[in-house]
């Protein structure tokens, strides 16, 4: 099951108790249904939103029946429905928005109607599809609520989206899909922790190169001095230091610096290194 359609479920299963909560639920649900000659049909590939339709319309005066075809449910609902809810006028009617919960209602209707979400770890984009006449509408009326959704026109059809993780949480929350917004908190949180440890290994490999390309540098002055015959010139501890580097060419400052006896600081011997470099003229 995909994430959208999980999340559907999730909504469908939530109970509202309020009359005008329903009829609200209702009214997101069938904003962007069709019209029939003698009602409105309602189509959705979920069972579970089928059933929301026809329950939510047994205490209004229009009747409603459901049929399932091939890759779904066709919900028809009488004209009846017409005496309640605002279907027909081109512009978004708010009158059934009646209370304040009656907003989380309307919402929550249109999301199962023609919302869509990708899952969290594949990125964050939230739609409602194909709203057509009334995408300005709803999209004010969501601006609202808080919620900045972005028109897009695909071909004939104009839909409403939004791409911020933080507001696709919100949204989610305020449409009653608790369970769905905190799988987008987590899925952000997991992506925020792998791109710290990327940023620290990135640190850490450049750092190790770093290293590499100054025992590199301290190998060639090195054998430098030693070719010219200067290095029996050099003081007795550069001589020694200059042994440990050749004879251990890939330890770091950390591991080289407990070879000599007493052993000296990382400090003491980068000083001791950056001397030999200087004789050898390499720098
Ligand atoms: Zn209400």
């Amino acid at each position: 099951m995909s994430f959208s359609s999980d999340v559907k479920k999730q909504l469908c299963a939530i109970k509202e108790r309020k009359e005008c909560c329903r009829m609200a639920l209702l009214y997101g649900m069938l904003l962007t249904a069709k019209h029939e000659h003698d009602g409105v049909k309602f189509i959705s590939s979920s069972e579970e939103a089928a059933a929301l339709c026809v329950s939510l319309t047994e205490k209004s005066p229009a009747r409603a029946a459901t049929v399932p075809y091939a890759t779904g449910f066709e919900t028809y609902i009488s004209e009846e429905i017409y005496l309640v809810l605002p279907l027909i006028s081109e512009k978004l009617d708010l009158t059934p928005i009646v209370c304040e919960r009656c907003r989380n209602s309307f919402f929550r209707g249109l999301f199962i109607a023609c919302g869509s979400v990708t899952a969290p770890e594949k990125g964050y984009h939230l739609e409602l599809a194909a709203t057509g006449a009334r995408t300005e509408g709803i999209a004010s009326f969501a601006a609202e609520n808080g919620f900045n959704f972005r028109e897009v026109v695909r071909g004939a059809e104009r839909s409403l989206y939004i791409k911020d993780s933080e507001e696709i949480e919100d949204f989610l929350a305020f449409i009653g899909a608790a369970k769905a917004s905190l799988d987008f908190m987590n899925a952000k949180i997991s992506k925020e922790v792998r791109n710290d440890i990327n940023r620290i290994t990135n640190f850490e490999t450049a750092n190790i190169d770093k290293a590499a390309t100054a025992a590199a540098a301290q190998l060639e002055a090195i054998r430098a001095l030693v070719n010219s015959g200067e290095i029996d010139t050099l003081p007795q501890e550069l001589r020694e230091t200059a042994k440990v580097r050749v004879e251990n060419p890939e330890m770091s400052l950390g591991e080289l610096r407990k070879l000599f006896d007493p052993p000296i600081s990382k400090s003491g011997l980068h000083h001791r290194l950056r001397k030999v470099t200087e004789r050898a003229g390499i720098v």
